[in-house]
């Protein structure tokens, strides 16, 4: 693999490490994740969806029959003190007992938090937990998320898109909101190198996410711990947090990637829209436990 030429936005051409499908909160299969990255100039993808691995089967039997090249991995769900962080994991062991019950947990959190969202939802608006999960494509497979309670909000007819919801009810800061009990960054970046897998903090510096974004000293201390990169190319990171990253990249010794955060329909963020350089990739290979696939 060769170094990529560079724009302001990153790498002028290479993978896309960040998207999502309908195991998670994504609108799109695996096979239509690869079937679209084959025919859009990527030179690889990764499927990314929270705090599963749900999805990598069907993803790597996509790929191997179209001979295209997959990276596996998943979004994590995570904190910080008070900060909400998502750290994006790649090519571990899908069966590692610490990866297993970290996944375990997060998603029975996940699904306590969801019902409990859902029940304040429904003293406003009158959905059920049974509409939230008739948004679920792949049932106890999929991570379920406020994506799928917006979904069932845009089913009743109480708002017309997804980011509307997100505008409205689903939004962080309205009173139906809960956030998910999350375990540490610091654990997740430990329990990912056990695992044998690659750790990045993904979209670092997006406002539209984090009213407070992890400090300095708090990406230091993770990689102190193992952190192997920053998601510098994607959408959420303005340009002085790019600039921020890229610093701290370089001190600290940290990979950069970059990634759409894809979801289909889910998002308005276009698959390929950011990505990540073709030497870095081959990086991630190399410290990653699992093959790449095709
Ligand atoms: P949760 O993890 O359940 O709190 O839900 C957060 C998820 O919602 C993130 O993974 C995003 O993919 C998704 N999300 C956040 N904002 C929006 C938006 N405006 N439109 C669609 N999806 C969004
Ligand atoms: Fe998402
Ligand atoms: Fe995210
Ligand atoms: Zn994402």
């Amino acid at each position: 693999m060769t170094s990529d030429e560079y724009n302001d936005c990153g790498p002028v051409s290479g993978w896309d490490l960040h998207c999502h499908t309908v195991f998670s909160d994504g609108t799109k299969t695996p096979a239509e994740l690869i079937d679209l990255a084959c025919t859009s100039g990527l030179h690889g993808v990764a499927i990314t969806d929270h705090d599963t691995t749900a999805g990598w089967r069907e993803a790597q039997q996509a790929a191997e029959s179209q001979g295209f090249p997959l990276l596996r991995g998943s979004e994590i769900t995570a904190q910080d003190g008070h900060v909400s962080v998502h750290m994006l994991a790649y090519q571990y062991d899908p069966e590692n007992e610490g990866i297993v019950e970290l996944f375990r947990s997060t998603r029975q959190a996940r699904l306590e938090r969801a019902r409990r969202m859902v029940s304040r939802l429904s003293k406003d608006f009158p959905i059920t937990w049974d509409d939230v999960t008739a948004q679920t494509k792949k049932g106890e497979n999929t991570t379920v998320g406020r994506p799928h309670m917006a979904d069932a909000l845009v089913a009743a007819g109480f708002y017309r898109t997804r980011s509307e919801a997100f505008a409205g009810a689903i939004s962080s800061s309205s009173k139906y909101y809960i956030p998910t009990p999350s375990p540490t960054a610091l654990r997740v970046v430990q329990v990912v190198r056990l695992a044998g897998g690659v750790s990045v903090v993904a979209h670092p510096c997006d406002y539209s996410r984090n009213r407070v974004l992890l400090s300095d000293s708090q990406i230091r201390r993770l990689a102190d711990a193992g952190l192997d990169g920053l998601e510098v190319w994607h959408r959420g990171n303005g340009d002085d947090g790019r600039r921020r990253l890229l610093k701290l990249a370089d001190e600290l010794d940290l990979l950069v990637t970059g990634g759409s955060d894809w979801h289909g329909a889910g998002k308005p963020n276009k698959l390929g829209e950011n990505v990540t350089a073709d030497d870095v990739v081959a990086q991630i290979v190399q410290r990653g436990a699992a093959g790449m696939v095709a």
